[in-house]
């Protein structure tokens, strides 16, 4: 291979007609048949992440314990027969994830009812779903839950949401695991040990264990060991107060992917081995029962399985400022550079065998200035028509994407072994004005 652009993953490669090729398929020939702007999502890609925790989670862990898909990452009927075959659980964060998951007949008691606010009717829709465990965020959600459960004459398990305090520099905006925070009650203030009197007195709410996050995009098994210490430190006096011996420690989403080779690869299976190790010794020290641990990876499963195509258009020169390349999507399939300034690798598919060179800024079709999906970086010079490709995109790009400027949403599609498949067909305009009356 002749170029400069880093592949970042190896799946990725480069073929004798100087494409981009996606587990061996040629990406020009995808733009070609099914359109641009494409999702495309390896599903090999997705099966591999999905084994880094399972395997490692069942070999190190308390049996029992499992890795739980965060599908506000990527949430759509069709990855969730994937996440059951691979022995994941799934966690949903609202009535809509919820109706998606069961649409796709996932197991309803595999299933996580994550959310800060909850309402009455996300409540009765999800008991009266059979969901597995709710993950209570606070003291009234716990009071509608305990009524509505009582109601029906079930005894809901149940979560519960604490904060352990803890910032693992990550970016703000992903950033949960602060006492200062919108989810979860805190530990430190001890409104953490009231919330759990109060559980343990609501006669409908079997509260299981606790649950905490301390954020996303996190690269080593080193603050997911200071939260166990604190969940643990806490669970430990609580047993020793109230003699409630928690069984089941949700310890969070997030370890981080590469978006461009700046970022390190995690080596996930090291990093789980060394927090099991950690809460095996934190539990020695304590006297507690070692817990049944879930996470909850969302874009380690399948950030790094997506790419997305589009169409170039105008290539455009601001004299003594800058070139832009515009494509035929941007920030209605993938605001998260408009939101956070996400960095992606991205590259010329149609001459990926060429020098990147052409120092250029990658904006969208929309009328807002913010629609970028790169800034200031090196592609093979482009001319109208080629296939761009941005890599790593399989997470919060479909789930975060809308229909600004009425802009429909691209069809993504599967690669399994060399083969494709359509998973969400694209858009239609009809589709547009489907709701208004
Ligand atoms: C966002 C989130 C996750 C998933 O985070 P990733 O960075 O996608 O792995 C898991 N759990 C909770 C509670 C979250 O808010």
């Amino acid at each position: 291979m002749s170029n400069n652009t880093p592949m970042l993953y190896d799946n990725l490669n480069v073929n004798e007609a100087g494409h981009l090729t996606i587990d061996g398929i040629d990406v020009t020939e995808l733009a070609q048949e099914y359109g641009t702007p494409l999702y495309v999502l390896s599903e090999d890609r997705i099966r591999e992440n999905c084994r880094k925790y399972t395997r490692a989670m069942s070999r190190v862990f308390r049996e029992g314990s499992m890795p739980l898909f965060a599908g506000k990452s990527l949430c759509f009927k069709g990855i969730y027969p994937i996440i059951d075959e691979e022995g994941m659980g799934a966690d949903v964060v609202s009535p809509g994830e919820l109706f998606t998951c069961l649409a796709a007949g996932f197991p309803k008691e595999k299933m996580f009812f994550h959310g800060n606010n909850k309402t009455d009717a996300d409540i009765e829709y999800a008991l009266d779903s059979g969901i597995g465990f709710f993950v209570v965020d606070n003291f009234n959600e716990l009071e509608a839950l305990n009524k509505a459960a009582g109601e029906r004459g079930i005894v809901q398990k149940a979560l519960l949401r604490v904060t352990v305090g803890l910032d693992p520099h990550t970016f703000e905006a992903v950033n949960t695991g602060r006492i200062d925070s919108q989810f979860g009650i805190p530990i430190e203030t001890g409104q953490a040990e009231h919330f759990l009197k109060a559980a343990i007195d609501a006669e409908n709410v079997d509260v299981l264990g606790f649950h905490s996050h301390i954020g996303s995009q996190i690269m080593d098994s080193g603050s997911f060991c200071d939260q166990a210490d604190i969940l643990l430190g806490f669970a430990a006096d609580m047993m020793n107060k109230y003699d409630y011996t928690a069984t089941y420690f949700n310890i969070g989403g997030g370890f981080g992917v590469r978006y461009t080779e700046k970022d390190p690869v995690v080596d996930i299976e090291k990093n789980i081995e060394e927090i099991a190790e950690h809460i095996k010794n934190g539990c020695e020290k304590t006297g507690f029962p070692e817990p049944i641990i879930f996470m909850e990876p969302g874009r380690s499963i399948v950030a790094d399985a997506g790419v997305t195509l589009y169409e170039t258009g105008g290539i455009k020169t601001v004299d003594g400022y800058r070139e832009y390349i515009t494509v035929d999507g941007g920030m209605t399939d993938n605001p998260r550079f408009a939101l956070y300034k996400s960095e992606y690798t991205v590259l010329n598919a149609s001459r990926a065998s060429e020098e990147a060179d052409f120092e250029c800024t990658v904006a969208g079709r929309c009328c807002e200035s913010g629609d970028r999906i790169a800034e200031d970086i090196k592609v093979q010079k482009p001319e109208r028509g080629d296939i761009i490709a941005v890599l790593g995109t399989g997470a919060y790009n479909y789930a975060m994407s809308m229909n600004y400027n009425r802009i429909p949403k691209p069809a993504m599609i599967f690669t399994k072994e060399g083969t494709h498949r359509l998973t969400v067909r694209r858009q239609t305009f009809e589709d547009l004005i489907s709701c208004e009356i």
